[in-house]
């Protein structure tokens, strides 16, 4: 198990209440949801305890290191339309960690011509995603590469058996359908999961030679959403994603399907005359909920065990960090 301990900010108000036992949180899931929840928890000097089952934080805005700089095949935008989240968004566009979304936004397919297009209020990650959200965690501990399968009152259970015990509260971040066979301990908040659903996408990267001068496009197709360039290593690479549609019928399809029948479509989109070539590709089986529980996040705070993530307050990036800082501000109060 992989362990890190950044030194946050926190530190010192943790170190500042030094006379009072801290108190413990454990939180499943180091995406946006688990690592906004976690830093302000870590801020007001609880000891916070984040476990991930990937190698790094930002779940679905995680990234990937290439050799040319780094790429995600998650989420290509963050945007930031209410207040809580505005300010959040100011903060990173003051550090140069986002940059306004600017370029050219084309929209339609080669055969029928293409539209000037505009995506307001939308910012480019200026710094890797992964980086993004870890920054978020503050003086919270992660461990990576840890697979919870079960919360209990008090209680994580890991997938090699450990039990982890004593926390004060234990927070469950992960997409709806991975929470649920991990709450049989907890039927009442697992019934209130069960009308969720999330749609995928694939995400392929690729590249190609020709096609319209762009930085995005959004594409007028059934097939594939939207391929946006990769300034941050190659500007000949390019993250596409399919529709929904198109993941679920290739939902059990091999990489190698999935990729061939994504590329052929693009041809056909762009008008190129060569292949495109497909350089890696990832399945979201759950990229965007459908039909989430509403709210910011769900509890049952006799027990002290709650969930958030966008499976409960709603689909996108803005929704899940509201989820996290909402609980996490909660959870102050009511220890006010
Ligand atoms: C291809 C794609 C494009 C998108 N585009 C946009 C966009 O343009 N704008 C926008 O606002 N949103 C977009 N989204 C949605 C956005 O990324 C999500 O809404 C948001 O990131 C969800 O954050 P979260 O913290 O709720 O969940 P996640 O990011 O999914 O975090 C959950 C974490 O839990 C971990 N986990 C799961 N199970 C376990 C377990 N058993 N034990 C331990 N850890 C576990 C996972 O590894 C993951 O890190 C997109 C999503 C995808 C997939």
């Amino acid at each position: 198990m992989e362990k890190t301990h950044p030194q946050g900010a926190s530190r010192g108000a943790q170190d500042a209440g030094a006379s009072r036992p801290a108190l413990k949180a454990g939180i499943v899931g180091a995406g946006i949801a688990g690592a906004s929840c976690a830093g302000t928890l870590a801020a007001a000097g609880w000891e916070v305890e984040v476990f991930d089952k990937a190698r790094g934080a930002g779940g679905r805005l995680s990234s990937r290191r290439l050799h040319a700089g780094w790429v995600t095949l998650g989420a290509p935008f963050v945007s930031a339309r209410n207040t809580p989240f505005r300010g959040q968004a100011e903060a990173w566009l003051r550090q140069g960690w986002l940059v306004p979304l600017t370029g050219d936004i084309l929209h339609g397919r080669a055969n029928k011509g293409w539209a000037h297009a505009r995506l307001k209020d939308h910012y480019l990650p200026a710094i890797e995603t992964s980086q993004l959200v870890r920054h978020l965690m503050g003086g919270a501990t992660l461990h990576t590469r840890t697979h919870v399968t079960a919360l209990q009152p008090r209680t994580l259970i890991l997938e090699e058996g450990r039990t982890l015990g004593d926390f004060d509260y234990v927070i469950c971040s992960v997409p709806v359908p991975q929470a649920m066979p991990m709450l049989d301990a907890l039927p009442q908040l697992r019934e209130r999961l069960t009308d969720v659903r999330y749609r995928p996408i694939w995400s392929f990267l690729m590249r190609w030679e020709g096609g319209p001068a762009a930085d995005v496009i959004k594409f007028d197709d059934h097939l594939l959403d939207m391929a946006v360039r990769q300034v941050t290593a190659d500007p000949n690479l390019w993250v596409v994603h399919s529709s929904y549609e198109f993941a679920e019928t290739y939902l059990e399809a091999s990489e190698m399907e999935a990729s061939t029948r994504a590329a052929s479509a693009l041809l056909g989109l762009l008008g190129l005359p060569w292949p495109v070539e497909v350089e890696a590709s990832h399945r979201w089986r759950y990229a965007r909920p459908e039909n989430p529980v509403g709210g910011h996040w769900l509890s049952d705070p006799e027990k002290r065990v709650a969930l958030i993530g966008d499976g409960i307050a709603g689909a996108g990036i803005e929704r899940a960090w509201e989820s996290g800082v909402q609980l996490a501000q909660a959870i102050l109060q009511a220890r006010d």
